[in-house]
């Protein structure tokens, strides 16, 4: 249930009501707003919302009709920002992750990690163990991977982010990701997510291929009930009837997933599109509908990757996106980094 307390209940009031609700047995979340102050109230007991509505300061006691709790923006009005250092998540700025589809080398690595930090990407992405469609393909370098994204993280001031499919891989990806990324095909892997609620590090959780949204924030809960807050959601396509592109990228998933929730949400134009020719297209789409960032497949050299070449963009095609996002993110009140440009003196 959610608490909300009157517009000038005082800090004893609130904590009173809080010590209440712990007494209780329950968990509770504070927001404080800029008139009132919202407490997000979970916990397995059930507790007689008129005991709670008569304490002092309380203006009314709200149910919270969705199956998930702590990932609705009814349990926390505010939105969520994940924070890195000086990366922030769900904030004003728009967040681009990029980096090959799998860590192969150190220099494919090392060189589309250059190539997407000059065009202005926050995140490196790539993966060291791969949830292929066939058990013949490329399954990722695991632990070398890792160590491969992060040396070319640190060389070029990337956060880094990568899969996680197995709870066995926790441990080993926490020593070298900043985020973990849990795949479409693990979304409902909920050994794996109540894992991640263990930890303290963001996890990206990518929409599963036929998941609802109800089905996909229920999946969110599962990481925020073990009590990390950090979760930030991935549109990356479903599965339709359509087959003239791999997914059948959602772009609606974001305008609703910001009114459900408070988490962030990325949108993966890559895995949508299938091909590179139009990654571009719904990235610009997928920014322009509210999406916090964007995570993107880029090679330097795609034509030869080991896995996903056709839907990963050269980099001369990823820095001519990131400069119509640049346009297109201020027209709705978003900024987007401005490095590059300062750097070639587009700004003056
Ligand atoms: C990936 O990011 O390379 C990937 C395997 O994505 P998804 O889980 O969305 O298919
Ligand atoms: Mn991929």
């Amino acid at each position: 249930m959610v608490v909300v307390m009157k517009e000038r209940a005082t800090e004893v009031q609130i904590d009173a009501v809080i010590a209440r609700l712990i007494e209780l047995g329950m968990d509770v979340h504070r927001s404080s707003g800029a008139t009132r102050t919202v407490l997000g109230v979970v916990g397995a007991h059930k507790v007689d919302p008129e005991l709670i509505g008569i304490l002092d300061g309380v203006h009314e006691v709200l149910r919270i009709t969705e199956p998930y709790k702590r990932a609705s923006r009814t349990f926390k009005p505010d939105d969520t920002v994940v924070v890195l250092d000086d990366v922030r998540i769900g904030g004003d700025e728009v967040i681009v992750m990029a980096g090959p589809c799998s860590a192969e080398t150190d220099e494919q690595v090392m060189a589309s990690a250059a190539a997407v930090k000059r065009a202005g990407a926050k995140v490196l992405r790539g993966g060291a163990f791969k949830p292929r469609s066939s058990p013949y393909s490329f399954q990722g370098h695991g632990e070398k991977g890792l160590q491969m994204l992060r040396r070319a993280g640190d060389a070029h001031n990337l956060k880094v982010i990568s899969e996680v499919m197995d709870v066995s891989q926790i441990e080993l990806i926490g020593k070298y990701a900043d985020i973990y990324q849990v795949g479409a095909r693990n979304m409902q892997n909920y050994t794996l997510l109540r894992e991640l609620g263990n930890v303290r590090k963001p996890v990206l959780l990518k929409r599963g291929i036929s998941a609802t949204i109800e089905e996909w924030l229920l999946s969110a809960e599962y990481i925020l009930a073990g009590g990390n807050t950090e979760v930030i959601l991935c549109e990356r396509g479903i599965r339709t009837f359509e087959t003239a592109t791999r997914n059948t990228f959602d772009i609606s998933a974001i305008p609703v997933v910001k009114k459900l929730s408070h988490l962030p949400i990325v949108a993966d134009p890559s895995h949508g599109a299938g091909r590179r020719d139009m990654v571009a297209q719904l990235a610009r789409a997928a920014v322009a509908a509210g999406a916090d960032g964007l995570i993107i497949e880029v090679h330097n050299d795609p034509d030869r990757a080991l896995s996903d070449g056709a839907q990963s963009m050269y980099p001369a095609q990823f820095d001519r996106l990131m400069a119509e996002l640049r346009i297109i993110a201020p027209a709705i009140g978003r900024s987007i980094c401005l490095e590059p440009m300062a750097r070639r003196g587009w700004a003056r």
